[in-house]
């Protein structure tokens, strides 16, 4: 074991502030990860608060880690000190039932997340996030980082990233459809560039008529401000799949309703408290409501890869650890354009 830096929260109405916390020392299939940039994803803000309930603390958030390996045991074979390398949300599954042998460790019963799930190598009560120095993982659950990408908008791909990348591509996202993304924040800015790199006509719905041109910039075809009922009208009935990814209650009818015969609508914004849903808007059209939870670690991978070679990242501000509860405060306003990302040389000067 050894004592790494953090932020951590005490309850979830104390702010985050500086801690020291435990690491076990890298087993011989581990990764030890320096962290350089960590994104701040609205779940840290969600468990922080513990708005979804569960959340043990203190907790450490963060599940948008960049990095350098530090040290390798000594059946790593992927991986070498010096190698740029990335953890998303999980760090651990039990690799033998038959969804973590389909590469879907995400829906895995056993899945560790990367904070605030049972630790089970006993370091600590729960995993810690990356609001930290360092991180120590199965090498399994490390990613490899296009060299050529911004090292602080390659953060936010591991959660934001392939949260956005894997509905659009289980659904069928390519040329010729039409879709829309709901929310222009962290993971929306996301779908927004994949969906146009698949080649779909995108339009995005928001309730931040300031965001119209830098959504028309991030690849979007038209906008739609979502409290205009008279625009929402214009669109009624003609979208084949619409990602939502909405942090707070919403009127989730009002998106159905724009759907066409069997158009689908994912969420992955997770609202503190259900949404209400009419049977007639799902019953017109044969249409249907799913969720989706980020991505496997086989696709994640893939949807670096992809990001690599078409040099996409996300659109961040970069801060120093020290501001992260005004960021947080931020978020809750929609007022981040479009990731904040916790440069952690700060946490080290502290
Ligand atoms: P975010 O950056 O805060 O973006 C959320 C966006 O939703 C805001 O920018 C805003 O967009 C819109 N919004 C906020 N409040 C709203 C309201 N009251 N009514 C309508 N629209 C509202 O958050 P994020 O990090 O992208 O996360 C979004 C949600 O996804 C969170 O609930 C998070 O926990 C969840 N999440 C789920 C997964 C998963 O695997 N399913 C993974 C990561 C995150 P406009 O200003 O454009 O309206
Ligand atoms: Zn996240």
């Amino acid at each position: 074991m050894y004592k790494t830096k953090a932020y951590s929260a005490a309850s979830a109405t104390s702010p985050l502030a500086s801690d020291t916390i435990a690491r076990r020392a890298p087993t011989e299939q581990d990764v030890q990860i320096e962290i350089l940039f960590c994104g701040i994803c609205h779940s840290d803000l969600h468990s922080v608060r513990d708005e979804w309930g569960g959340t043990v603390y203190p907790i450490v958030p963060g599940h948008e880690i960049v990095g350098r390996v530090t040290q390798v045991g000594s059946a790593v074979t992927k991986y070498k000190p010096g190698d740029l390398a990335a953890i998303g949300c999980m760090v651990d599954s039990d690799h033998t039932c038959p969804r973590c042998k389909a590469g879907f460790e995400q829906f895995c019963q056993n899945v560790i997340y990367t904070y605030n799930s049972p630790d089970q190598y006993k370091t600590a009560p729960v995993t810690y996030g990356g609001y930290s120095d360092s991180i120590v993982a199965d090498e399994r659950f490390v990613l490899r980082v296009p060299d050529n990408l911004e090292l602080a908008g390659v953060a936010p791909l591991l959660c934001a990233g392939i949260t956005t990348y894997s509905p659009l591509r289980h659904w069928g996202v390519t040329e010729g459809k039409k879709v829309g993304v709901v929310g222009l924040g962290g993971l929306g800015h996301m779908g927004v560039k994949f969906a146009h790199a698949f080649g779909a006509h995108v339009v995005v719905f928001t309730t931040s008529p300031e965001k119209t041109e830098d959504a028309l910039r991030l690849g979007a075809d038209e906008v739609v401000v979502s409290r205009n009922a008279d625009e929402m009208q214009r669109h009624a009935g003609s979208f084949d799949f619409i990602l939502d990814t909405v942090s707070a209650n919403h009127d989730i009818n009002a998106y159905l309703n724009l759907l066409c015969p069997d158009g689908n609508i994912t969420l992955v914004g997770a609202p503190e408290k259900p949404l209400d849903v009419a049977a007639f808007s799902l019953i017109m059209g044969r249409r249907s409501l799913s969720g989706s939870n980020i991505g496997g670690i086989p696709e994640t991978q893939e949807m670096l890869d992809f990001c690599g070679k078409h040099n996409i990242t996300a659109d961040v501000e970069v801060i120093s650890i020290q501001k992260v509860n005004e960021a947080y405060d931020r978020l809750l306003k929609s007022d981040v354009k479009y990731r904040f990302v916790i440069d952690m040389a700060s946490l080290k000067s502290q």
